[in-house]
């Protein structure tokens, strides 16, 4: 019987509660776990054969556009930004029908994840990432983790004393969901025509902020950066690590816009087309801030905010994209 990690994460949060020696917290041997073949039947039930060239099926588009959403158009992937407030949500369904959804938003919007969840039919979750454990982040992972079945979570293993990261923690050892603590160089691997990649964090971070899983998914021609709430810090690293690759045609832009990330050398990198800002109306931190607005409108960058958009829906066939506003 193997050992559920959120388990063993838990302990060290108890352990780290308990004895307060600062922060070098041993992390206990946290390895990827391979997923039961049970939870990987739905993804390749689905699956097309072999890595078939996205050339050969991008004809049948314009008629695709008029499907119900319930039933998945078989070539395009979307990317929903939803519309949480201050905190962060993002569904991702692939052409094979596959399903991902980073983070849940903060508690109060756990409700609004779910329902928006079932309005696009979705019945179960393939991989699930918490890109790091603020409640803006993980705050509605309660009401997400209750009611969808859950093939995998990615979790970048920062310690966090929490009673929200303490719950979410034993939710997923009492339903035993495989567990993956994330580091970079890994891939998610959902649907064999979409690349995805785990650029940060190489291992947790002092800061839990810097500790965000950051990923770039391409289908086809277009990729999306999508990096959590890393600030100057873990762009820098990924600058590093990846370099001239980070480049990507959608940026979710770093910790709500916040000042502290989105950084020129990164931004210059990254040099994206779109850039989208998850931050909730009036917000007691001032996100986004104006710099960063700035930086990214100099560049002729289209900017896309949860606050004055509402849900942002992005829809590619890996040649071209566009973009569905709930709000003007
Ligand atoms: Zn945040
Ligand atoms: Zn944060």
């Amino acid at each position: 019987m193997k050992k559920n990690l959120a388990a063993l994460l838990l302990l060290t949060i108890l352990t780290f509660t308990f004895t307060l020696s600062g922060c070098t917290i041993e992390e206990t041997s946290q390895k990827e776990r391979p997923p039961s073949t049970a939870e990987n039947q739905q993804s390749q039930n689905t699956a097309p054969t072999k890595a078939s060239s996205t050339e050969a099926i991008e004809e049948k588009e314009n008629q695709q556009r008029e499907t119900s959403p319930a039933e998945r158009p078989s070539q395009e992937l979307t990317l929903h930004f939803i519309d949480v407030g201050q905190g962060d949500s993002i569904l991702i369904t692939t052409p094979n029908g596959s399903t991902l959804l980073i983070d849940a938003g903060p508690q109060s919007a756990g409700q609004k994840v779910v329902s928006y969840l079932k309005k696009a039919g979705i019945t179960s979750i393939d991989k699930l990432i918490s890109t790091h454990p603020h409640s803006d982040h993980i705050g509605g992972m309660q009401e997400v983790l209750a009611k969808f079945e859950i093939g995998q979570i990615y979790d970048p293993g920062h310690v966090h004393s929490t009673r929200t990261f303490e719950q979410y923690l034993e939710t997923i050892d009492e339903r035993n969901i495989p567990f993956i603590i994330a580091e970079r160089g890994m891939t998610i691997d959902i649907d064999p025509q979409v690349a995805i990649e785990i650029l940060h964090p190489p291992e947790p971070q002092e800061s839990a902020n810097n500790s965000s899983i950051a990923l770039k998914l391409q289908y086809g021609q277009i990729a999306a950066l999508l990096t959590g709430d890393g600030e100057k810090e873990a762009e820098e690293m990924m600058l590093q690590y990846a370099g001239s690759s980070v480049k990507s045609t959608i940026l979710k832009a770093g910790h709500h816009g916040s000042n502290t990330s989105t950084i020129e050398p990164f931004l210059q990198a990254v040099n994206p087309e779109v850039a989208i800002i998850q931050v909730g109306v009036n917000n007691r931190y001032g996100h986004p801030h104006q710099e960063v607005l700035h930086r990214l409108t100099q560049k002729g960058i289209k900017i896309y905010r949860n606050d004055l958009h509402g849900d942002v829906v992005l829809t590619t066939d890996g040649h071209t994209y566009t973009v569905r506003t709930e709000k003007e």
